[in-house]
């Protein structure tokens, strides 16, 4: 069972298998260990295991809450390790599907927001339909929008935001980009299927 794993500089947390969301690429469905890290998770990590995991933060450029689910489903201790790095100086990121105010039912940015340098949404489609095709939320109508919703709620308060969406042949990524870029107004990063696997763990990045 492996609570973190180190790609390049960074060290990525996994705190959770449990998303809303049952995207078709993402690589919980394809296989269950990432370079050699096998992400599955027996138990959900204590933040006193978190932060035994991570050891000394200072060894890394940044610490990425990222996993094969969303993390944003343990708010808490989302918010509790991101405090503790906070008080050490290390940039924190967290890659999120952006649905962390339709999990919690309230505004949840202002909560972690003072704690994290950037946030990174996968937003993965131009439109609700292509939406729910790929994503198949469990939601349901109107997470679409809720996600944009979310990336706009984010601007207030975090600077460094950046909305992704993967390179499947379902998407039209022009139209993402403008989206993205045009009615959100935030960084716009494609990804690519093959980054997935090897860089990270699954769809958010
Ligand atoms: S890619 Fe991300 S949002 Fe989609 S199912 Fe996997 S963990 Fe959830």
């Amino acid at each position: 069972m492996t609570i973190v794993y180190q790609i390049g500089h960074s060290l990525y947390l996994n705190i959770t298998n449990r998303c809303p969301n049952q995207c078709g690429f993402c690589v919980r469905y394809k296989t269950d260990s990432i370079q050699g890290y096998d992400l599955t998770l027996a138990a959900e990590p204590s933040v006193k295991e978190i932060l035994e995991a991570i050891g000394n933060p200072a060894r890394f450029r940044e610490i990425v809450f990222c996993g094969y689910g969303e993390p944003l489903v343990r708010l808490a201790e989302v918010i509790a390790v991101s405090k503790f790095l906070k008080g050490k100086n290390i940039p924190v990121r967290v890659n999120t599907n952006g649905q962390g105010n339709l999990i919690h039912q309230r505004n949840i940015i202002p909560e972690i927001a003072p704690y994290i340098s950037t946030i990174s949404v996968s937003l993965n489609a131009e439109n609700e339909d292509v939406y729910n095709q790929i994503c198949q939320p469990s939601f349901g109508p109107g997470t679409y929008q809720k996600v944009k919703e979310f990336i706009l709620a984010c601007k207030p308060y975090i600077a460094n935001i950046i909305v992704t969406a993967v390179a499947v042949p379902q998407v039209n990524i022009k139209t993402i980009q403008q989206i993205v870029e045009q009615e959100l107004g935030v960084r716009f990063k494609l990804r690519h299927n093959d980054d997935i696997v090897q860089e990270n763990s699954y769809g958010h990045k």
